[in-house]
């Protein structure tokens, strides 16, 4: 068995020993070390990274009770010393995030009596999921400011190895799902919790704690926060996203929202004032459209590349319902595909759905209306030009 030198000091950086052995599994090429302060992921906490003299350790996880640390690529020599370093900056993120996780939950335990089921140590973010139904913003505020009083009063954070049966001596919330030996990490007086994770000395090193939000999810409450310096980085990003909106509404922090709302007022009216104007236009396009004189109507017919098909319903809509006489044939190519209209004033008494429904096929398309009133489209297998012609030909 692979002594757990992260159990004896989390704060492990560097450390010698010597490889047992070196295998391959379905992950790839792994050491196993005589003693390690790699920390294998587990109990939510992600592994450690770092290095094996100058193999990169990418990976490491407890497999039936044997630590492998997988490398890239395996050693040449597995004989002698070596010396193994861990990546800090990722460790004592992983501490910060996970201590944090602890001391968030018990504030929510003992302020609030809501219970953690179950949480999740992200790459951006930490989530906990609460026994409860619904989360008011006091109760978040009251979690949050116990959980960084107990921070700022810089309480120990100690470890203990306790036996199934001294548990009962120990102010548990969760019973340990493990059983034999049980690791105990206790904040006196505040929270006892089984666990198997690392953890700094002092509550003080977790920095600080700020939820970002929650929401309901499958009937509680999932709270998502952070940890530590997380929790700086985040203002940074936050702070440069501010300043940077800052310059792009030409308004300051505090009237930034209104500033933003008058804008999407705005926009919403010009929207409303620009579709007035279209209708406008498109009445006076259709009333410049010329028509030619045939037997006992006039022959209104354009093609027209790229429009949506509502502009071209509009243009028919008004010339018929202006000229009696008229019949309007207007197809469109969008894309792929060809659209058409045709529409008829009062007098002509051809049925255009008749008309389209021969030429459809040929487009390999369909459409509706009625017999005055036709749309439809299909694909762009002709020209809208030839479209155009076939349809003229078919009244
Ligand atoms: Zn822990």
């Amino acid at each position: 068995m692979t002594v757990k030198q992260y159990y004896q000091d989390a704060y492990m950086k560097t450390f010698y020993t010597s490889i047992q052995e070196q295998q391959q599994d379905d992950s790839g090429w792994y050491v196993v070390l005589e003693q390690t302060a790699f920390y294998p992921t587990g109990g939510g906490q992600p592994h450690d990274t770092g290095t094996i003299q100058d193999k990169r350790i990418v990976n490491v996880e407890e497999v039936s009770g044997e630590i492998r640390h997988y490398i890239e690529e395996p050693f040449d020599d597995i004989s002698g010393v070596v010396e193994g370093q861990i990546d800090w900056e990722r460790r004592f993120d992983h501490i910060q995030q996970h201590a944090g996780q602890h001391i968030l939950s018990a504030a929510f335990a003992e302020a609030l009596q809501y219970e953690t089921i179950s949480f999740h140590l992200g790459k951006e973010f930490l989530t906990i999921d609460l026994n409860v139904s619904d989360m008011s913003e006091s109760d978040a505020q009251e979690a949050e400011e116990l959980a960084n009083r107990i921070i700022r009063e810089a309480r120990a954070i100690e470890t203990k190895w306790v036996t199934e049966e001294e548990l009962s001596d120990y102010p548990l919330r969760k019973k340990p799902s493990v059983t034999g030996e049980i690791r105990l990490v206790i904040i006196p007086n505040f929270d006892y919790n089984g666990c198997g994770g690392t953890h700094p000395r002092s509550t003080s090193e977790v920095g600080a704690i700020k939820i970002l939000d929650w929401e309901k999810h499958k009937g509680h409450i999932r709270l998502q926060f952070i940890c530590g310096d997380r929790v700086l980085r985040q203002l940074n990003r936050k702070h440069g996203l501010l300043k940077e909106l800052t310059s792009v509404l030409q308004s300051p922090e505090e009237t930034m929202i209104p500033t933003a709302e008058q804008l999407i007022a705005k926009q919403k009216e010009q929207e409303k004032a620009l579709e007035g104007l279209k209708e406008v236009l498109l009445t006076y396009e259709a009333e410049g459209l010329l028509g030619v004189q045939k037997d006992d109507y006039t022959l209104i017919q354009r093609a027209y590349s790229d429009r949506p098909i509502q502009e071209l319903q509009k243009i028919a809509q008004h010339i018929i319902s202006k000229r009696e006489e008229a019949i309007v044939i207007l197809v469109v190519h969008n894309d792929q595909k060809l659209q058409l209209v045709a529409a008829k004033g009062s007098l002509p008494t051809i049925n255009l759905r008749e008309v389209a429904q021969k030429v459809f096929p040929l487009i390999n398309g369909k459409g509706g209306g009625k017999e005055g009133f036709v749309q439809g489209g299909g694909e762009a297998v002709m020209s809208k030009e030839e479209l155009l012609e076939k349809l003229v030909n078919e009244l």
